[in-house]
């Protein structure tokens, strides 16, 4: 049996991971491995013995991991996770092993890579204009995307899905071997991929979106690449 290794975030000493996320990959006929935040002293070197990688959502991003120093509006960080998933991705894309970052996932995947963050959307972008933390549930979609559309992401989803939104962090600068693949109206940057197709990142919860089957694809067009 495939296994897909999926990172859980720490929270009040617990692991934390959506139920959503394993209902998929089990589903699909693969085994979940959830990955503990090991410390790097204990880890300094992440194992990878699994055969993709999909990296959750959770806190803020330390910015010192993107060479910033903190701004007010930044939120709770937890840079051992940090350190823990830039090992991980390193050591799975050498591994070159499929990578899926969803939400804090797709900022990590560009932070591994060179690329910078904006630490709070709204104070540090005047032309951000719209909510990205949505009031309602996330069952619901709630903002458009533009979609590029030779992409593969807009043969699966189309070229102006309607997703949801949870999040105040964005990409500021993306990494140099990664391209923009979909934008919010505002411009904010909501769906990355590497330039060898093996690695992407959405900035939405796909998983929460269960009223739109398409939505799932991107998790089956994620596993297909499984070798
Ligand atoms: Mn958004």
């Amino acid at each position: 049996m495939k296994k897909i290794a999926i990172t859980a975030a720490i929270k009040n000493n617990q692991l934390t991971i959506d139920r959503s996320i394993i209902d998929l990959v089990t589903k699909n006929g693969f085994l979940p491995i959830i990955l503990a935040p090991a410390s790097l002293k204990a880890m300094p070197e992440p194992q990878t013995d699994f055969d993709a990688l999909i990296l959750t959502d959770g806190d803020d991003i330390t910015p010192i991991f993107y060479n910033e120093e903190p701004l007010p509006e930044l939120r709770k960080t937890d840079p051992e996770r940090d350190q823990y998933e830039l090992n991980l991705i390193k050591a799975s894309h050498e591994a070159n092993l499929p990578i899926l970052g969803i939400s804090r996932g797709m900022q990590i995947l560009n932070v591994a890579f060179g690329g910078s963050l904006f630490q709070d959307i709204y104070g540090q972008n005047s032309g951000a204009g719209i909510q990205h933390l949505q009031a309602s549930n996330l069952s619901q979609p709630s903002h458009h995307v533009n979609v590029t559309p030779e992409s593969h992401l807009a043969q699966i989803i189309g070229n102006h899905p309607y997703v949801n939104s949870y999040h105040h962090q964005a990409i500021k600068n993306i990494a140099d071997n990664f391209n923009i693949i979909a934008t919010a109206p505002d411009g904010i940057i909501e769906a990355i991929a590497s330039n060898d197709g093996l690695m992407q990142g959405v900035q939405w919860r796909p998983d929460l979106l269960t009223n739109n089957p398409e939505q799932e694809e991107i998790f089956t067009a994620f596993f297909s690449q499984i070798k």
